[in-house]
């Protein structure tokens, strides 16, 4: 089994039980997944595979995935960020697949954290 099947089934058992699930698109789930053991060996924790992390785990702990944001964003739309987790009606279609804000804070970003920006 490979490193990304493994992580498949490792989280699909502790997250479906919870009500998270995986979205359909199963092309996604494995891009989503290599992205986030890329990231595991770059930083050294799985940070999310769809914002950019700072290196510094105290500061990236918000977007450790499961990030903080997943448990509001499926209630409120069905879907994380990423698309990766989603609720049942998400895959069912029963609800309407819109885009998933950002609801991280924007100061939270390593964009916004530029050398000198707090002087
Ligand atoms: S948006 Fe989804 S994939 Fe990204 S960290 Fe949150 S739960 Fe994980």
């Amino acid at each position: 089994m490979s490193a990304v099947e493994e992580l498949y089934e490792r989280l699909k058992k502790v997250n479906e039980p919870k009500g998270y699930f995986f979205t359909k698109d199963e092309d996604l789930v494995w891009q989503l997944l290599a992205g986030l053991l890329k990231n595991k060996e770059r930083y050294g924790y799985m940070s999310c595979p769809c914002r950019l992390a700072s290196g510094d785990r105290e500061a990236d702990k918000d977007i450790i995935c499961p990030c903080d944001y997943r448990e509001a964003d499926v209630k409120e739309y069905g879907s994380c960020y990423c698309n990766l987790y989603v609720s049942k009606e998400w895959n069912e279609g029963t609800i309407p697949h819109v885009p998933v804000p950002e609801r991280r804070p924007p100061e939270k970003s390593p964009f916004n954290r530029w050398p000198g920006m707090d002087a």
